[in-house]
């Protein structure tokens, strides 16, 4: 999208602002099913976390995807941006049966992902096939945090523990549908992704009667030019022969998932926001802009990078700046960063805002979260007002206590 374009939707909606292009969207998507191209098989399971505003959720329903929620919350939004419920398939870790029950009344698929979950959930509803999600003791992904599928994670079922599996679905009579694994995000090696596949393909031997596999999301983005990415083409030419091979010895046509979030939807996002001080110390420059952790919290949750450029000023002469936010914390968004030289008032635009960007937005500091537009076919809709203090209090209650 052109620097011109955000600058007049900074001003057209103020700041701070998270812009979307549904084209991005789509031509990820597409990229996606091309890569898989041979195969029929091929289901995209959408991970609803990294963007859940029901325009998105409508524009990947257009598109044919499926989504993977992770609460029942996310079950629900499906619902009302239009999937059936047989295409949302419910992943949580460590729920309730409670909320199992209601994914259950909704209709969604449901990932199961502790043994005494299965022996519950299959003692009370017998004839609900299940999927299990299993942890195959694989370190994969950016960083620790979002690592979660080795030996210490506290994701899925133990790879060893299937025996267990048999045992307890032998007692309750349970049908396991799908076999499933996540395990990180930010995966370039599409090895890793293999070497997890290879532990799902003998586990998946031992169940008879499958429908698919799953194999997560993960799949890593450039994050600046010349950033490596996972290559989906090399990716999806080599998954699509080694998942036929494995149908042909299984003996039954099952589908192939996968869950990307940030592959689909991580480049799509522009957040800007604007520059409110801009204070030189004898260290480096700070830009402190109108916004902070409360909004985009990925650099400092997990050190994630950014890359921002100063709309404003675009040809300006590069100068060092620490780009800082407004919040009572040290929120870092860049630290001694080249960025062209930055006056105050100045609309600095943060690349690959899409992914885990709103989604993880906050009140902290009882700031608003900021508004979302959407850009398609060159019009941009506004498809989430800016929070109004009216927000803030809502819920809450002023109790007649004499304090
Ligand atoms: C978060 C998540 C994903 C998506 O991960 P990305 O790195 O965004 O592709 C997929 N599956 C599950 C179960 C998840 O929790």
């Amino acid at each position: 999208m052109n620097r011109e374009y955000l600058f007049a939707l900074a001003n057209k909606y103020g700041s701070p602002l998270y812009v979307y292009d549904a084209e991005k969207i789509i031509s990820q998507y597409r990229s996606m099913e091309n890569a898989f191209q041979a195969s029929k098989k091929l289901k995209i399971n959408y991970a609803t976390k990294a963007l859940s505003n029901i325009s998105v959720l409508k524009l990947i329903n257009s598109l044919g995807g499926n989504l993977d929620c992770v609460s029942i919350q996310e079950v629900k939004l499906g619902l009302k941006a239009g999937f059936e419920p047989h295409r949302l398939s419910f992943t949580p870790s460590g729920v309730s049966i409670g909320e199992l029950d209601k994914a259950v009344a909704y209709g969604a698929r449901i990932t199961l992902d502790s043994l005494s979950i299965l022996q519950e959930f299959g003692e009370k509803y017998p004839k609900i096939p299940v999927s299990i999600r299993i942890n195959p003791h694989i370190m994969a992904g950016g960083n620790k945090k979002i690592s979660v599928g080795h030996v210490a994670s506290k994701f899925g079922i133990s790879k060893d523990h299937i025996p267990e599996v048999k045992k307890i679905i032998g007692k309750t009579g349970t049908r396991i549908d799908g076999i499933h694994k996540h395990t990180g995000s930010d995966i370039l090696d599409i090895d890793v992704f293999l070497r997890g596949s290879e532990v799902l393909f003998t586990i998946a031997k031992e169940f008879e009667d499958l429908d698919f596999i799953d194999f997560g999301g993960g799949f890593k983005v450039a994050y600046k030019e010349g950033d490596p990415s996972t290559n989906m083409q090399d990716f999806g030419n080599i998954m699509t022969r080694r998942f036929d091979k494995f149908c042909e010895a299984y003996g039954k046509d099952i589908s192939m998932a996968f869950e990307p979030g940030k592959f689909l939807v991580s480049e799509c996002g522009y957040f800007l926001a604007k520059v409110n001080v801009v204070k030189p110390n004898s260290k480096t420059i700070f830009a402190g802009i109108d916004s902070g952790l409360n909004h985009l919290i990925r650099p400092m949750y997990y050190g994630a990078y950014h890359h921002i450029e100063n709309i404003s000023n675009p040809k300006g002469e590069e100068k060092k700046y620490t780009v800082v936010g407004y919040i009572c914390e040290n929120d870092t968004f860049a630290e001694n960063r080249p960025i062209p030289e930055i006056s105050q008032g100045d609309v600095l635009c943060f690349r690959n805002a899409g992914a885990y960007c709103f989604s993880m937005a906050s009140n902290y500091n009882s700031r608003y979260r900021p508004a979302e537009v959407l850009v398609y076919k060159n019009k941009d809709y506004l498809i989430r007002e800016r929070e109004v203090f009216d927000d803030l209090i809502k819920h809450q209650i002023e109790v007649d206590i004499e304090f």
